[in-house]
């Protein structure tokens, strides 16, 4: 996927703070902040920067970590990156199209992927499905 140039400045205008800390800066939202959390409609889940389809409500799955969570993500939506930060051996996942942050991939999931997508509710926008 090539690579969108992002206007930092616009998107701080776009977005809340805490979306662009999140998105931006790899920040964190705090655990069970998001209204995502308890979204069980149907539709698709975009990037918040750039509206690249990421994860489809079918993914979905209650974790109880207070994180939107998914089995997988739609091939070729994310990309993937080590993150070696605060002394962890974590998989970042990131927008393919944009680059901006999202959360992270276990391989604790329950489903049979095995893969459990601890992504950020700020960084998504659901396009629901009629
Ligand atoms: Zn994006």
């Amino acid at each position: 996927m090539t690579k969108m140039q992002v206007d930092e400045q616009e998107l701080k205008k776009k977005l809340t703070p805490e979306q662009y800390n999140i998105l931006r800066q790899k920040g964190t939202e705090a655990p069970f902040s998001s209204p995502l959390l308890n979204e069980h409609g149907k539709g698709m889940f975009a990037c918040a920067v750039c509206g690249n389809e990421l994860f489809a409500s079918d993914a979905k799955f209650d974790s109880g970590t207070g994180w939107p969570s998914f089995d997988q993500a739609i091939p070729g939506a994310v990309e993937f990156h080590h993150d070696g930060n605060f002394g962890m051996d974590r998989t970042e996942v990131a927008c393919a199209k944009c680059g901006s942050h999202l959360g992270h991939v276990f391989n604790d999931g329950p489903a049979a992927t095995g893969k459990r997508f601890c992504i950020n509710g700020a960084c998504l926008l659901m396009n629901k499905q009629e």
